[in-house]
């Protein structure tokens, strides 16, 4: 079977659910991290008392890499994810990997599995991920100060393979994600919000739960909140209570190059009410890129967003950002980088 045909027939899976054959790792221990090596996917032999496990020191990135018009495969943005995962591992005192060697994991990594990217709408999934490795039970309050590094990459079809659905949102004024960790990409945030969004499923067929503690629009459980309209983007400013989405990033400036006016502030569930009469709101992170939201849950009551279908302003709005990503518009802000 060709290539090609792998990952055509990958596409078919779940979202995430296939990997290319190989992955990069390095190893840290007593004070130095080992050089990297590219190595099959296998499963990893670990201490059962490994920190990871009991204290969960573990945080990851999730980037993508796009083939172009032109057949060859770009990273998007690979420094702002580095920078953050940098920063993730200093919060969670796990050791910090080096940027430079992060960069040559990722980008050796995808050089030797680029027949893995696949073409538009798909694209190659990169998941570097740091776990405190250290055998110690007893290590409760103190850091691992063992480590594994490892890129694993996995091909991916479009999010919204059944065309662009709009959400349904539960806004969430009580319970919030992990507060010291919201600026951390870890799975602990995750872990948090999984049961309301759950809970919010079953009662009221939500896709999602917005977090907006004391009344104030935070984010969901794996996405930044923005709501747009022809002239406006208006969204959370930037502070430790939540994850500093680069696609959230991204379309700001995308945003603001079209004209529009950009606005970082709180957002006060009254003002997102009133929003939604006329406005869009969307969910944006790497792997939807940006999903529309068509109705929102709050205090027992539907309220409908706009339309209550996909919005146009935010339809054009994931079309420049991903134009941009497939080559298909011109890269004028430089978030590109060629690996193959
Ligand atoms: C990863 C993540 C996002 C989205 O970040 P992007 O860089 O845009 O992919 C938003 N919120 C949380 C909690 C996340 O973990």
């Amino acid at each position: 079977m060709s290539m090609t045909q792998t990952v055509e027939d990958a596409l078919k899976k779940p979202f995430g659910t296939v990997y290319a054959d190989k992955m990069a790792v390095a190893r840290y221990k007593d004070g130095v991290w080992t050089p990297f090596d590219i190595q099959e996917v296998k499963p990893f032999e670990m201490h059962p008392a490994a920190h990871v496990f009991h204290y969960s020191s573990t945080c990851f990135e999730g980037l993508k890499c796009h083939r172009q018009v032109d057949g060859s495969v770009h990273v998007f943005r690979l420094d702002r994810h580095i920078e953050r995962f940098r920063n993730s591992a200093e919060r969670l005192c796990l050791p910090i990997p080096d940027a430079d060697q992060v960069d040559a994991m990722v980008c050796e990594l995808v050089a030797e599995c680029a027949d893995w990217a696949p073409v538009f709408p798909g694209s190659l999934y990169v998941r570097p991920t740091l776990i405190g490795t250290l055998p110690s039970i007893g290590a409760a309050a103190g850091p691992s100060t063992e480590a594994l590094l490892f890129v694993i990459l996995s091909p991916v079809g479009d999010y919204f393979s059944g065309g662009l659905r709009p959400l349904k949102l539960l806004v969430e004024e009580k319970m919030r994600t992990a507060p010291t960790l919201g600026m951390v990409k870890t799975g602990g945030n995750y872990a948090a919000a999984l049961y309301a969004t759950r809970k919010a499923r079953e009662k009221y067929g939500t896709d999602q739960v917005l977090f907006a503690p004391d009344g104030f629009i935070q984010e969901t459980g794996a996405a930044n909140f923005l709501m747009i309209s022809e002239d406006r983007i208006v969204t959370k400013a930037l502070d430790p209570s939540f994850l500093h989405g680069v696609t959230r990033d991204s379309l700001l400036k995308i945003g603001a190059r079209m004209g529009k006016e950009i606005e970082e502030r709180e957002i006060s569930v009254d003002e997102l009410l009133t929003w939604a009469k006329t406005g869009e709101c969307a969910l944006s992170g790497t792997a939807a890129v940006l999903g529309g939201v068509g109705s929102l849950v709050y205090r027992e009551e539907t309220y409908t967003v706009g339309t209550g279908d996909y919005g146009d302003e935010t339809a054009k709005m994931r079309s420049a950002l991903v134009d941009i990503q497939r080559g298909k518009a011109e890269d004028t802000f430089g978030w590109l980088k060629r690996i193959s």
